[in-house]
């Protein structure tokens, strides 16, 4: 492994994963539904692969359903204007989009801010793009990003903001004010900034998400992220894509021609029918989440654990103070699977700040019903 990636070995996903497989205990580590996305959009992805769509390389862009797709969604939820044949782009999941942006955007030694507690792909892909990661610690318990802090983060160097909202692993959802600032200083300091919003429609409780590129000055400096595995839950298709001006589609597009060139063919058109269905399923799949957060909130705290409550995305954050005094999290989520029989990730594995994350613990409540109370209830029994 070159020097660029020090420290970055296995991802805590994979770790945990394994550990679950192990110990045949319930995954609540990494983020995946255990219920697949729907029966309509499954079998258009059959539909696409028996009449020999997408089977052979795609066009480099995304097909075209696919674009044409993604920017009615943009409208329809947004009032968001794109071009599908050149400010679109189809990535092989959200992850592609983000390392081709940091290798497009970046030169060598250029500074990048982002909140941590970051996705762990973020401190990797600023790494191999030659970048120096700027970390802007967010704090319990509401994980509201300091704006002063972030002002004063800002150096000649500063070549981008990478934001996530909602927010993996606080479901921290930005507010109208805070997109508002941090567009003023992006204009002001002549910023570009990529926005992973992964986890758009996967909001609660009133929060609202908007993206950062609607508001005034942004429609050129902004490269937006997404992808088709939260929404529809499939996240084993590594469907994603770029929206953005032509300049930047442009950039990224040059980059990910040379990572995968395309991906996931037949799912694109898939995709594409998801995108389009009606927005009952969009309002429904944000009810039950919210559901789901509300029952494993509850077995947490009922289990002793101090629960941060996510306004969006399909994590609870955690701390173990109380409940493991002396304990770190790693430590802690290493050992929960034999004592516990339940898996869960580490926080402070996303942090480069040396204690803000050291006792917190993600749980994911994208699971069914009993399975979210069998967790709790196994929880409770061990502590
Ligand atoms: N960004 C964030 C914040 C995520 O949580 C994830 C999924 N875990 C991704 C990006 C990656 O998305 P994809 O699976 O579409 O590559
Ligand atoms: N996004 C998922 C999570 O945060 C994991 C994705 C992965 O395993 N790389 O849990």
């Amino acid at each position: 492994l070159n020097r660029r990636l020090e420290g970055l070995g296995t991802t805590i996903f994979a770790e945990m994963s394994a550990l679950a497989l192990a110990t045949g205990a319930i995954n609540l580590g990494q983020g995946f539904p255990d219920t697949d996305g729907p029966e309509a959009v499954r079998e258009a992805a059959v539909r696409a692969l028996r009449d020999g769509r997408g089977n052979q390389y795609p066009p480099g862009p995304g097909v075209p359903e696919l674009r044409h797709a993604i920017t009615a969604h943009q409208q329809r939820f947004y009032g968001l204007d794109f071009d599908p044949d050149t400010e679109v782009l189809v990535t092989a999941g959200a992850t592609e989009a983000i390392a081709a942006a940091m290798l497009a955007l970046l030169e060598p030694g250029d500074e990048v801010i982002a909140f941590e507690p970051f996705y762990d792909s973020y401190a990797a892909c600023v790494a191999m793009a030659g970048g120096v990661r700027v970390p802007l610690t967010l704090h319990a318990p509401d994980f509201r990003p300091d704006l002063d802090a972030l002002r004063a983060a800002v150096t000649p160097r500063t070549r981008l903001l990478l934001l996530n909202s909602p927010h993996n692993p606080t479901g921290m959802v930005l507010t109208a004010a805070e997109l508002a600032a941090i567009a003023e200083l992006a204009v002001e300091r002549d910023l570009l900034v990529v926005t992973d919003e992964v986890y758009e429609h996967l909001v609660f409780d009133g929060a609202a998400h908007t993206p950062l590129i609607s508001l005034p000055g942004m429609r050129d400096r902004t490269v937006s992220i997404s992808s088709a595995g939260k929404t529809f839950s499939f996240t084993g298709w590594k469907v994603g894509w770029v929206t953005g001006s032509p300049e930047l589609v442009a950039a990224v597009r040059t980059t990910k021609q040379f990572l995968t060139y395309v991906a996931s063919g037949p799912f694109q058109y898939a995709v594409a029918e998801a995108l389009a269905l009606p927005d009952s399923y969009y309002a429904h799949f944000a009810t039950d989440l919210r559901e789901k957060r509300d029952l494993l909130a509850a077995g947490l705290r009922a289990a002793g654990f101090q629960v941060y409550e996510p306004q969006g995305t399909y994590f609870i954050t955690t701390d173990i103070a109380a409940l493991a005094p002396g304990k770190d999290a790693l430590t802690f989520c290493r050992t929960l699977p034999e004592r516990a029989g339940v898996v869960a990730v580490p926080n402070s594995v996303f942090y480069d700040h040396p204690t803000a994350g050291r006792t917190q613990v993600r749980f994911a409540f994208c699971k069914k019903p009993d399975v979210l109370q069998e967790a709790a209830n196994r929880l409770r029994r061990s502590t």
